[in-house]
């Protein structure tokens, strides 16, 4: 029998509710499997342990993250901490740490869920988002604080290698889906150096997957193809903030922010990968019990296929789709189940 490792951060808001049955699934459906078991070690890592101790990641706390084969993360974000604190104070030094460059995050309308889109059918989409750089590089500053003639600057930082790495993985991935199309999103109209260097290594790596189908979008034109022709977009690759908004978008229409699940890839497998809901930690719903934990339980089949146990990924997708079929909905798809009475009918299907 496999022994999977897995490091459970359920940090802030609902994050530890989601985890906490995200955990109690996985762990039905091992025992549904039979041929592998997971142990699972939990990091109070949060924004309350911020606040008592003056850290996320206590001196060692990577290193420690290092040995598990995959993390299993909640949210991070709380009323009392900036929120440029709280991300860069946990989610960030893990992505980029572990050089998880590769986000992605698949977006489909589930059975039984009805979204904002009269064609919401036709969603069956996949946001490959550039996690390690861009916009997200931490490269500025701030002078003359206070003054009038305070300045501050965000530097976009892309490199060859991690552009050229995006768009090859993008293309692997688009090359497994029975549509194989990609669509390059970037705004290298305005953006003339980082955003044309993208387009550029774009068309150098397309010269290597002849068999996959592409085009191209400016990002404000991606947002209302996004919303009036669905079925034209199969998988598209963006830089760290551009597909950060799209999958927000992407969540949205998909029925619920709730449903989205992702994963943060590294995926030479250097180090852990990491599998957390797109949500954030949604203070208005903490501690009620309604979270919907199936955004989570998608994160957790990506999660399997990750280690390799596609069969039983592929058989949690099928038992959540059954049970969002059946109408066990939380209150964020318009329905009165709990955040229990979901994972208890999920954990019944499989
Ligand atoms: P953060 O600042 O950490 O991103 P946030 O509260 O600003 O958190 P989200 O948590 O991403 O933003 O979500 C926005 C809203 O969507 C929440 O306030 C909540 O009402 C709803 N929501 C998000 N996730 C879920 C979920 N799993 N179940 C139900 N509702 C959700």
């Amino acid at each position: 029998m496999k022994n999977y490792n897995i490091a459970a951060i359920g940090g802030d808001g609902i994050g530890p509710e989601v985890i906490e049955a995200g955990v109690e699934v996985l762990d039905a459906l091992a025992k549904a499997d039979g041929g592998f078991a997971f142990r699972f070690e939990s990091f109070p890592w949060s924004s309350q342990l911020y606040l008592d101790q003056g850290h996320y990641i206590p001196p060692g706390g990577l290193e420690q993250l290092k040995a598990f084969d995959a993390i299993f993360f909640g949210a991070v974000g709380s009323q009392k901490v900036p929120d440029h604190v709280s991300l860069w104070g946990l989610r960030l030094p893990i992505c980029q740490g572990f050089d998880q460059y590769a986000n992605v995050r698949p977006t489909r309308v589930l059975p039984g869920v009805k979204g904002p889109l009269a064609n919401g059918k036709d969603i069956d989409w996949v946001v490959i988002r550039e996690n390690s750089e861009g916009e997200y590089s931490g490269v500025g500053g701030r002078v003359h604080r206070g003054l009038p003639i305070e300045a501050a600057s965000d530097v976009a930082i892309f490199t060859r290698t991690g552009v050229e790495r995006i768009h090859r993985f993008a293309f692997e991935l688009a090359m497994k889906r029975p549509r194989k199309h990609l669509t390059l999103v970037t705004k290298s109209n305005a953006q003339r150096h980082g955003m044309v260097m993208w387009d550029e290594i774009f068309f150098e790596v397309a010269k290597d997957y002849p068999a996959v189908k592409w085009d191209r979008e400016l990002v404000d034109a991606m947002t209302t193809r996004m919303v009036l022709k669905p079925a034209t977009i199969d998988v598209m690759v963006a830089t760290n903030l551009h597909a950060d908004i799209l999958s927000d978008l992407a969540a949205a229409l998909s029925g619920s922010l709730g449903i989205a699940p992702t994963a943060n890839l590294n995926p030479e497998r250097r180090f852990p990968s990491m599998f957390e809901p797109i949500h954030g930690s949604a203070f208005d719903i903490t501690g009620k019990g309604v979270a919907n934990p199936v955004a989570t339980f998608w994160t957790a089949s990506m999660m399997l296929e990750h280690l390799g146990e596609a069969k039983a990924a592929a058989r949690l997708m099928k038992a959540v789709e059954r049970v969002t079929a059946s109408g066990v909905h939380t209150p964020d798809l318009g329905g009165t189940a709990k955040t229990k009475d979901v994972t208890r009918a999920v954990i019944a299907a499989l």
